[in-house]
């Protein structure tokens, strides 16, 4: 077994996993299960990828960064590619709500109770609310329809944004979806969540992580820190190793958790590919990034019930370019009231995180004096925006911190701070990588699909199954 930073790496392995994300995982995890010999190496100094949390004021307010809400199709891929006590844990969120200048809607996110708000709230006919998640239920992802977002809600319900405000903001929340992205990566993600609702992790995703990392050494897969991949190593058309701290550790496999447009152009090298191939890996589009409020609250502190997840905005009317501005009013709050989120922290204290989407590029160009200013900014419309819900909530802060696309990258080395990976051309990329390079594989936040933890911890396991068909051919 190997797990602390000392250990020295000192053999071949079947499968080397670059990144330790959710996909990253995931695929370590089932390929020890099958008796395959796997090396997972992470750059951070802890596992989980953007499956992450910090610690505040000597480990008295913890934050979780992208614990906000999943489908509940995470049971299920937890019971089945990791154990019985981590799909136990997921619960649902049944209090989301959302607050704005078009409607104020309280709701448990099923398709039974969205159906009801539709019609009795907005006035849509039943027979169109039944009509669109009939259309949505029939899509088929090898239909290749050209049919926009966009073109979706105008088919359905034409000239009502908030209608359209109600059914995409939390999406593009979730995954950055705008009305110019495929319908189909909408249908999707959107009936991924309907079927059930939102769910989440009750203990928090440090405890979710340990209880993963036990699972990957119960599995023999090794495990190395602080170890940032320079290179993934190509040998007569095919990969043979990775070098890391200037040494080759040899494998048969490599399974990239990074980005797919790094992994192609930066850790294996575009010369490796056939030019239309590293062409259309150059054109993959990024996905937005996001910024985030950490508000922790003093000891003894509480807060009245506000729900579990609130989208929030003043702007008049959904207008999704809007929501990435640098000086935005959409913001959505996740409460965590510690007996729920976590029952086995004594004296927990009362976390809110704020996220809103955003431009990398809005924070990149800013002087170091600009970025602290914005920041600030953004801090203070966020207290201020909280201070609608809980008109006391600046007396109880202790706590308040910013994140911004810079700091994503600097995390989890996603070029531009990408929250969600790719545009949806991204999938084809990643899904072709090794039939056209032997032995490279990727998984993780792509296509707008793979993202998010169901996304990508179900994409693991997909190409899981595609490195072991490899493995069988005797490479
Ligand atoms: C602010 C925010 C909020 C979110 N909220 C939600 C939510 O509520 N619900 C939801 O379902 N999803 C949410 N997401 C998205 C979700 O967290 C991600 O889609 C998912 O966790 C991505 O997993 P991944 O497997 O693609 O890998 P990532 O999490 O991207 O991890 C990749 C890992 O690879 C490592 N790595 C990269 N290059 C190298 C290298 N060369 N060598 C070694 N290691 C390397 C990185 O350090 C990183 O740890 C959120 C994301 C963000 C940013």
């Amino acid at each position: 077994m190997l797990y602390k930073v000392r250990d020295e790496i000192s053999k071949d392995y079947d499968v080397i996993i670059v990144g330790s994300g959710l996909a990253g995982m995931t695929a370590a995890n089932i390929l020890g299960r099958d008796g395959h010999s796997v090396l997972l190496l992470e750059s951070h100094n802890k596992l989980g990828g953007f499956a992450t949390w910090f610690f505040r004021n000597d480990r008295t307010h913890v934050f979780d960064v992208s614990l906000h809400g999943f489908p509940a199709g995470m049971i299920k891929t937890c019971r089945k590619y990791w154990n019985k006590e981590i799909a136990d844990s997921i619960v649902q969120l049944k209090d989301v709500r959302f607050v704005n200048p078009q409607f104020k809607v309280q709701t448990d996110f099923t398709k039974e109770h969205y159906t009801q708000v539709m019609v009795e709230q907005f006035g849509v006919a039943r027979e169109t609310v039944d009509a669109f998640f009939k259309f949505l239920g029939e899509m088929n992802f090898f239909d290749n329809s050209e049919m926009t977002n966009g073109q979706l809600f105008e088919k359905f319900f034409p000239g009502r944004n908030d209608v359209v405000r109600f059914l995409m903001e939390p999406i593009t929340y979730a995954n950055g979806s705008t009305l110019e992205d495929p319908a189909i990566t909408y249908g999707i993600v959107f009936s991924n969540f309907m079927s059930k609702g939102v769910y989440t992790f009750k203990g928090g995703t440090d405890f979710l992580i340990a209880k993963m990392k036990d699972e990957l050494l119960k599995n023999n897969v090794d495990i190395k820190l602080q170890a940032r991949v320079e290179k993934i190593q190509i040998e007569n058309g095919k990969v043979t190793g990775v070098v890391l701290g200037g040494k080759t550790i040899r494998t048969r496999a490599v399974l990239s958790n990074g980005n797919i447009k790094s992994t192609v152009l930066n850790l294996v090298g575009e010369e490796h590919f056939p030019e239309g191939f590293a062409e259309k890996a150059r054109n993959i589009r990024l996905n937005s990034s996001s910024c985030q409020v950490y508000m922790g609250l003093k000891e003894g502190a509480t807060i009245p019930y506000i729900g579990e997840l609130v989208f929030t905005s003043e702007y008049p009317t959904y207008v999704p370019e809007r929501l990435l501005d640098l000086k935005v009013s959409s913001r959505t709050f996740s409460v965590y009231y510690p007996k729920e989120t976590r029952p086995q922290v004594e004296n927990a204290r009362v976390a809110i995180v704020s996220s809103t989407n955003c431009n990398y590029l809005d924070w990149k160009k800013l002087t170091p004096e600009e970025y602290e200013k914005e920041k600030s900014f953004m801090i203070e419309e966020t207290i201020k925006g909280l201070e609608a819900f809980i008109p006391d909530i600046r007396d109880k802060l202790e706590v308040v911190e910013a994140a911004t696309p810079l700091t994503i990258e600097r995390y989890t080395l996603h070029p531009q701070g990408t929250s969600f990976g790719t545009k949806f051309e991204g999938l084809e990329v990643s899904m072709n990588l090794h039939k056209t390079l032997p032995g490279l594989f990727h998984a993780g936040s792509v296509g707008i699909i793979m993202s998010g933890w169901l996304g990508a911890a179900n994409y693991g396991a997909i190409q899981s199954n595609a490195i072991e068909s490899y493995l069988g051919t005797g490479v």
